[in-house]
Order: C-alpha cells, then structure tokens, then sequence
C-alpha cells in the first residue's frame, strides 16, 4: 500500500533544491547558538522521498526574530504572525519557509482554537495531529541531523497508516478528522485501528457541530486540491462525517461519480489549456453541492460560512450550472456557437460542472470540445479592420465580431478574407447607413 516501499532515509542536502539547501544553511546560521528543526509533513515527505515546497522549520525560541535575520540575509520579505509566533517566506518557484517557535497547545473546550505557549521541542511534536507529521530533524552544517521521531512516526509511515497522538485528539481539533481523510486518501494509507475507533466516537459525540464553518471551509478546500479529492470525500461520507454538516449532504453517494468524473476532468484540465483554469477546491465543493436541491445549497454554505463573496459566488454559480444543464439538455443545437454562448458567461469552475455532469454522449463531446479547443478559435479581424472596411465606431463593433466568431466558431470561415467577405455580405447595410 501507499509509498511504504519507497521509505527512505532523510536525504543528503545535495538531493535538495539548491534554493531549499541554501535557505535551510541560511536559517541553521540565523539561529545559531539555538538549534532549528525542519518538522512536520515536510520531514514525512522527505522520508517518503516526496517533493514538498512547504518547509516547516521550528526553534526554541523566537521565531519571527529568526526569520526576520533569514530576510534580511536572502532579501525578501517576511510575513510574521505574532499571535502564534510564526513567520512565512515566500522562496522562489512556489518555495515556502514557515518558522514557529516550538509550542504547546491548550484546548479551551472542544474544537476551539487553542491556547498557545513556548514548550520545548518534544512538547511541540506531541501537539501534532498524527505520528507522521510529528517527526523532525535537526539542521546540521551541510546536512540533516539524525530523526527525531518520540511517537514512533517512521514505524507508521512504514505500516502506511495514520494514527493521533493520544485519545482527545479529534475532540479536541476535529478538522483532524478532515486531514485524516486527505492524508489517508493522499498516500493511500490507512486509519489506524484505535484512530478509526476515536473518530467515529467523536462524529457520534458530535464534535462537527462545534467546529467553525470557515475552519470546515478550508479543510474542503483542502481536500480539493488533492487529485485524490474523490476518495477523501468518500471516506467523510461513509463516516457520516458529511451528514454531520447537514443532514441532506448524507446524499452525497448519489454524487460519488460526478466527483470521480470531475477528478478526470480536472486531470485532464492540468495538461490541456482550459477557457480559464478553475480552482480545483472550490470545482470539487460545487461537484459537492450540485446535486442539492438549492434550498439545501444555501442551507451547506451558511453552515459553512466562507468570505461573503466566495459563499455568493458557489450559490449564484451553482444557478446557473443548474440553469445551463436544463438548455443542454434541451439543445438540438450543439454547435460550437451555442457551447459558446452557454459556457463563456459562467465562471471556471460552473464550466467544470456542467463538463463533468454529462454523461458521455454527443453533449458531452460538444462541451468538451469548446472547453479544451474552441474556445481560443477568435476572429482575425478586430475593431480597426472594420473601421477600414467603414463602418463608424460604436456598439455595432461588438455585434459584429460576435456574429464573426460564432460563424468562425462552427467552421464557416478559415481565411481573413472569408472574414472580410462575411462582413461585407451581412452588415452591408450598416456600412452603408452611415
Ligand atoms: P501538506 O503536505 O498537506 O502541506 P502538512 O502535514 O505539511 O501537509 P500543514 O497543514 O502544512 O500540513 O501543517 C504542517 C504541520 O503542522 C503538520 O505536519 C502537523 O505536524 C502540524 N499540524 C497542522 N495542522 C494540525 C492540526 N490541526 N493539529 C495538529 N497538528 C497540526
């Protein structure tokens, strides 16, 4: 199962990105005499001899000082977070360094965010959510130090299986329960036994209930990202985890293939250049939620609670995928001007939907095809072309180049001077008038 085969040491620094390998030489000096441990689902990835661009570094100390000195040295910007004594850079290709200063955490009550303070290393992984993630190494000159794994981390990761730290572990942070569908579905891994036993027992003690909508939010975000985003739904679903969130999300299976079709979709969308590339989190929450009754829709999304402008946009979005699966449906018409004048009004993510909702069919190759191809086909000709041909500025222009890419659209026009000559024959009149 999963990646247990390819189970490997810490990698020697000249395996590393030479941006990360100098940024760790950098961060190991600016918090000398205090040794700093690169930690987390970077050291796991690392073991699994997997590409992760996000480096979790922690010190003993103060953490946002430390990065302060690794901004100045490789000159760029800090973002520091003093309520949690956490610092973000952001390295070049998508490299980010995240410092913290070694904590421990105080849950309140149940599923609230938790009180911090400084603790020591160990006290810092024993806070984590699951035995893999609270592994660390420490940065040496040149080099990772030996594994400090207390909570037997490299033994799981070996088993492929994920498993919390101690028993109020999902009382405590339920979003754990949300990581731990994406990490299973992810690697492939599985629950270990007393975890899945934990788990249960805290959907059944209805902890979700007391979870923040936004925290749940970017959890799901989260999960969509991954292209394994189907089988971490899944697993919520069969949890009740989903019915926990709203009663009629216990419908879900219904969904599970439009789900596995948008997976495709989207891999698809990764290679080909789509009319505009949807975010793959919020496409997998509509796929979610399409096939709601929109009652219920508004009723998820409020539990929800994300930015007023992202909860508009899924419910209005989810509109108008309902409103252009029922043209399709109905259309005789499947030319590739029609697909246009369906798809382009709706945003990215609405098109992925309404591609991923059809079964295969004439439809469904229509809609893909302007998806993946058309949508680029665009007239030659453009405003000044038909003022040369004399006609005067106005909003006339904008009929003009639409009736010219629909007509190009459905392969009536191959030549600039087709385009001229179906100018000239349709909109005569208008040239003339004025
Ligand atoms: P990914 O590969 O998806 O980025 P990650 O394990 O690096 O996964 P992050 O969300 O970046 O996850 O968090 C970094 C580390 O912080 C985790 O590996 C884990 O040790 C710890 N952590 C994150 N979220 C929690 C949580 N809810 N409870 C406890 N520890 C957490």
């Amino acid at each position: 199962m999963g990646h247990r085969a390819g189970l490997r040491q810490l990698p020697p620094f000249r395996e590393l990105h030479p941006e990360v390998r100098k940024a760790l030489e950098v961060a190991r000096c600016a918090a000398a005499p205090s040794p700093i441990y690169a930690v987390g689902g970077y050291v796991r990835d690392l073991l699994l001899g997997l590409r992760n661009v996000d480096i979790d570094l922690v010190v003993e100390g103060d953490a946002i000082a430390v990065a302060r000195r690794v901004g100045q040295r490789l000159n760029i910007a800090v973002t520091p977070h003093p309520r949690f004594g956490t610092a973000r850079l952001r390295l070049s290709e998508g490299i980010t360094l995240d410092l913290a200063t070694a904590r421990s955490e105080q849950y309140p009550e149940p599923a609230a965010l938790p009180e911090i303070c400084p603790a020591p290393l160990l006290a810092d992984l024993a806070r984590r959510d699951f035995s893999t993630n609270a592994m660390a190494t420490r940065i040496d000159r040149h080099r990772f130090g030996p594994l400090i794994d207390p909570l037997g981390g490299l033994e799981d990761l070996q088993r492929g299986q994920i498993r919390v730290l101690h028993d109020r572990s999902f009382i405590d942070d339920p979003t754990r329960i949300f990581r731990a569908a994406r990490f299973e579905a992810r690697y492939r891994f599985a629950i270990a036994r007393d975890t899945l036993r934990l788990m249960k027992a805290a959907v059944r003690g209805r902890v979700i209930r007391n979870l923040a909508g936004p925290r749940i939010f970017t959890e799901l975000l989260l999960i969509g990202k991954e292209p394994s985003a189907p089988l971490a739904i899944r697993r919520l679903s069969d949890r009740g985890v989903l019915a926990a969130l709203h009663p009629n999300l216990a419908e879900l299976p219904a969904a599970f293939g439009l789900l596995e079709r948008m997976r495709r979709v989207l891999a698809r969308s990764r290679s080909l250049p789509l009319l505009q590339s949807p975010s793959p989190g919020e496409a997998y929450l509509h796929a979610m939620l399409y096939p709601l009754h929109p009652r219920t829709v508004v009723a998820v999304v409020r539990r929800l609670n994300p930015p007023r402008r992202i909860a508009e946009k899924l419910v209005a979005d989810l509109d108008a995928c309902r409103r252009t699966a029922r043209q399709l449906a109905r259309a005789v018409d499947l030319r590739q001007s029609r697909m246009a004048r369906l798809l382009d009004p709706l945003s990215p993510e609405a098109r992925v939907v309404v591609l991923a909702s059809l079964e295969r069919g004439s439809k469904r190759r229509a809609v893909s095809r302007y998806l993946t191809y058309s949508w680029k086909i665009m007239p030659e000709l453009r405003g000044k072309d038909l003022r040369h041909l004399g006609f005067p500025p106005g909003s006339l222009y904008r009929e003009i180049l639409a009736a010219l890419r629909s007509a190009k659209l459905d392969g009536h026009l191959g030549t600039r001077e087709d385009e001229v000559s179906f100018v000239r024959r349709r909109f005569a009149r208008a040239a003339l008038q004025d």
